[in-house]
């Protein structure tokens, strides 16, 4: 449901007005977590509270999730170096949230990477990203501008490779892996 709750306002009309504010730095901190619009947060708070007046729920595992999700919220935007352990195979690592902040619409989730994976808006490598392509799939190499490529090979390029595993730069392009993409249409 928060996948959604977000995902909804990644919608160009929602984004612009309201959700635009939490995206204003690139490099998130602590405080991004709250540094919502009152409209989003008040909205979210709702549909986080709201079913407890229908479902009966033990205060013990409400309070669990939301100081975990509050945890990772807060680690998610500190641009500490985190991965997420094995015991917790459903929470990507810091740098999942970092590449949302970066590169706008994809990576949705927070605290479960796999809804990402299962529609289609988890980061991929031969797709641009910026803040004008919307809807979570970015565009393919082979569809962007020579000035959208530079960009964004650029953006690749500010990347910290400490904030992926093995120190591995997962997104960056080889000239070889460039020439592929650009060669798959036509
Ligand atoms: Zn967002
Ligand atoms: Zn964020």
């Amino acid at each position: 449901m928060t996948y959604w709750m977000h995902r909804i306002y990644h919608i160009p009309f929602l984004y612009r007005n309201f959700h635009k504010l939490h995206h204003k730095y690139k490099q998130p901190t602590a405080f991004s977590v709250t540094a919502i619009h009152p409209v989003e947060a008040l909205h979210i708070q709702l549909m986080d509270t709201l079913p407890l007046f229908t479902i009966p729920t033990h205060w013990f595992p409400f309070y669990a999730v939301a100081l975990y999700t509050y945890y990772h919220g807060i680690i998610d935007h500190s641009g500490v170096n985190f991965k997420a352990y094995w015991w917790q195979p459903w929470q990507p690592d810091a740098i999942f949230h970092d590449n949302h902040h970066q590169y706008f619409h994809m990576n949705f989730g927070f605290n479960i990477g796999y809804w990402d994976k299962l529609h289609g808006t988890y980061r991929r490598k031969d797709r641009v990203y910026t803040e004008d392509i919307f809807y979570g799939q970015g565009k393919r190499i082979d569809e962007v501008s020579a000035e959208e490529l530079k960009a964004d090979l650029e953006e690749r390029e500010s990347e910290n490779p400490l904030a992926y595993r093995d120190n591995k730069m997962e997104f960056k392009l080889s000239d070889t892996e460039l020439k592929a993409m650009k060669g798959t249409k036509k």
